[in-house]
């Protein structure tokens, strides 16, 4: 196995790392987008966030949310955008989970997360909500689907 990711779990390679649990490793991006760039992965080597065990992914999250703060108070930031390119077709370059922890600062010249998309919605929103909720009941994830807006 030589995923990058998973050879900075083992500390096979160099990584600045900044926290460690039982079942995941926080470190920071050797090619940050901005100071204080961290990302977070989970020891399994799981590709996308929907391959993960509920525990893992619960672990996982538990740590995005407590090095949010922490993270952006580092490098004296305004706020952070947290981010999951989840796929080789969202640009994802390394098939182990991260999530990106960007501190952002006000005009720091980043758009939010709406700027990455070109805003091409062609179906109509009942009706892919409809799809959406018959698939999440399908999974049996025991979420309530609710009965969308009508
Ligand atoms: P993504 O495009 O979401 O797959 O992001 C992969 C990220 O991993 C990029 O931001 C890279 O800069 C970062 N990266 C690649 N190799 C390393 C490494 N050895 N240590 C830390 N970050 C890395
Ligand atoms: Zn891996």
């Amino acid at each position: 196995m030589d995923c990058i990711f998973c050879r900075i779990v083992r500390a096979e390679i160099p990584a600045e790392v900044v926290a460690r649990t039982d079942d995941v490793v926080a470190f920071l991006d050797v090619q940050p987008l901005a100071d204080g760039h961290v990302l977070v992965v989970p020891l399994a080597h799981e590709a996308c966030v929907e391959d993960l065990e509920p525990a893992q992914a619960d672990a996982l999250f538990r740590v995005v949310r407590l090095l949010a703060g922490p993270v952006r108070e580092a490098v004296d930031g305004a706020g952070t955008t947290i981010g999951v390119n989840n796929g080789t077709a969202t640009g994802q370059t390394i098939p182990h989970v991260h999530v990106h922890i960007v501190p952002r600062w006000q005009n720091d010249g980043a758009g939010s997360v709406h700027t990455i998309f070109p805003r091409k919605a062609y179906r109509d929103v009942k009706e892919v909500g409809t799809l959406i909720r018959a698939a999440v009941a399908e999974a049996s994830s025991g979420i309530d689907v609710g009965r969308g807006a009508d």
